[in-house]
């Protein structure tokens, strides 16, 4: 039998397990197509340390070139459109390589991860120049420059409701913040301000702790708030309260890319049947991995790393070839 064309969106930690896995197990079956924007992948992990200087980038980068020559072919492309009834995905080209226009499989895979989407909050366009944080890369050397060169103010630090990726980020981003204040001599000179729109900072299981070494810095808690609006040089939150800032690192709400609620797969995140079965629930020939799933656990690298197993092993399955491997979920970072 002809091999079966399997097509992966998205060549992170998701997308990449999926295509290796199935390369690895079951490598005469599958004809293994992975999509991903960009020509390099960067890991989330350590990605904060960026801005204390603790991480360099050429040590969390990565190209594609290990995975071509494991016979797994790579387009670079942007994916805008899926159409299940056709069984074919539309993709623009992105810079610097040709991408094919159109491609169509037996399997799908949309393992894309998140789109960070500000656009609920007043002000977003003509203020978002203002925001960094510690997720894109260009975002992270405005906020390393600016937190190692600004004298005084507020540095207000923001996580959206969950789920967004990576809980703790937030928080880590906040003492990032602290540390680096208090290494240049000039804290007492900072409010520092963490907003927080849950009603404990995240994860859970380990808020308390945030909050005694929140207090132990002097960082200002707020929970159960939402930033509504952003101006020139202030936030106004949910219930009215206006803070000035001179540094503000903010996490927009997250969601899977458009394309997933376009093709009827969801509406924020990609419905699945359930953990352990990743298809949808529409289709028997698409699945999810990684983030832009609807899982009910927290969205980080391990999870999304099981994730891609269990779809790869659905796919072997129903494909009616190769060994499944062993896999459960569970993240090593805090209980879930
Ligand atoms: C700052 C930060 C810190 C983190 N810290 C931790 C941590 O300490 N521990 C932990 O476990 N996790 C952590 N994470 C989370 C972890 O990185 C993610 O959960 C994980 O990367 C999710 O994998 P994924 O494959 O679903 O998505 P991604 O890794 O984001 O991969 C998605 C891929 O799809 C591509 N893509 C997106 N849209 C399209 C499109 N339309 N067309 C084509 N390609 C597309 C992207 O370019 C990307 O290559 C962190 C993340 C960040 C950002």
């Amino acid at each position: 039998m002809a091999a079966r064309r399997v097509v992966v969106i998205g060549g992170g930690i998701a997308g990449l397990g999926v295509a290796k896995t199935l390369k690895e197990k079951a490598p005469e079956s599958f004809d293994i197509t992975v999509v991903t924007k960009d020509t390099f992948y960067m890991t989330g992990p350590s990605r904060p340390l960026l801005v204390t200087g603790e991480q360099k980038y050429e040590r969390i980068i990565r190209g594609y070139e290990e995975v071509s020559r494991a016979g797994i072919k790579v387009v670079n492309g942007l994916v805008t459109r899926i159409i299940p009834e056709e069984r074919k995905i539309v993709i623009a080209e992105a810079p610097t390589r040709p991408a094919l226009r159109e491609i169509e499989y037996d399997y799908l895979v949309v393992a894309p991860g998140v789109v960070l989407d500000g656009t609920s909050i007043e002000g977003y366009e003509e203020h978002k120049g203002n925001i960094v944080n510690v997720y894109e890369p260009g975002r992270v050397d405005t906020f390393r420059r600016r937190l190692w060169t600004t004298e005084k103010g507020t540095a207000i630090i923001y996580a959206p409701p969950m789920p967004y990726r990576c809980a703790p980020a937030p928080s880590e981003t906040t003492m990032i913040v602290h540390t680096v204040l208090k290494h240049r001599g000039v804290r007492e000179n900072f409010r520092v301000v963490h907003i927080d729109a849950n009603d404990k900072p995240q994860p859970p299981v380990i808020a308390d702790v945030i909050k005694e070494v929140f207090d132990q810095a002097g960082v200002e808690l707020i929970t159960s708030r939402k930033i509504a609006e952003i101006g020139p040089d202030y936030v106004v939150l949910d219930d009215g309260e206006k803070i000035s800032y001179t540094i503000l690192a903010l996490l927009e709400p997250n969601r899977a890319p458009k394309f997933v609620e376009e093709a009827g797969l969801g509406d924020k995140w990609f419905e699945i049947r359930n953990p352990t079965d990743l298809r949808s629930p529409k289709y028997d020939d698409i699945l999810a991995a990684g983030d832009a799933a609807k899982l009910p656990f927290p969205k980080n690298q391990e999870i999304a790393y099981e994730s891609s197993l269990f779809a790869a092993n659905k796919i072997m399955e129903d494909a009616g070839v190769g060994e499944p491997v062993k896999v459960q979920y569970a993240f090593l970072g805090w209980h879930i």
